[in-house]
């Protein structure tokens, strides 16, 4: 099909969004499995009914439309996720399968920023104002997350990625390592 106007391509990334939405819906259930750290675990639990809400939130954009949902595959997250399932089966020490979920999930999230900020801005650009609110919604939420992986990142999860299987050898140098700074 030739694209000949910007809502043929909005329609498009919406159908790609939605896509994207499904899979991410099937990968989340195995990441909060895989994860160990409960902070992560809740982040992961909180963002799958989030997802959730946002594919209603499409489906309710492509009823105004008119259109359905299906007819694309998204193979950018199909190729971020299998990224992600790819660290998993190499079974890494937890607290490094912790860090290295959240390095996934922030490449899916930052994926989904790109995606829902161009949607968003061509709904306005369209006159679509309610379609522009429910994108914004949704983007919120993305951005959200991002901010929360990085806090958890940050705040514990890659410190103890860091200290790993070395942790009594390695007991004394973070106080150490403070000190020379
Ligand atoms: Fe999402
Ligand atoms: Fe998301």
């Amino acid at each position: 099909m030739e694209m000949e106007s910007l809502k043929e391509l909005y329609v498009d990334e919406l159908k790609d969004l939605w896509s994207a939405e499904a899979q991410i819906t099937k990968a989340l259930p195995k990441m909060i499995k895989a994860a160990t750290h409960p902070k992560l675990k809740k982040a992961f639990n909180t963002h799958l009914k989030q997802t959730e809400r946002q594919i209603k939130r499409l489906e309710r954009i492509f009823k105004e439309l008119d259109e359905s949902p299906r007819g694309k595959k998204c193979v950018g997250m199909e190729g971020l996720l299998k990224e992600g399932a790819e660290l998993i089966k190499e079974r890494p020490q937890a607290d490094v399968l912790d860090a290295g979920l959240i390095a996934a999930a922030q490449h899916v999230e930052h994926y989904e920023i790109a995606g829902y900020g161009c949607v968003r801005t061509w709904a306005r650009q369209l006159g679509e104002e309610r379609h522009a609110e429910l994108l914004q919604e949704t983007l919120d939420e993305e951005e959200m997350t991002d901010k929360l992986l990085t806090d958890l990142a940050e705040s514990s999860i890659n410190i103890d990625a860091e200290s790993g299987t070395e942790d009594d050898e390695m007991a004394g140098v973070g106080s150490a390592r403070e000190g020379s700074m």
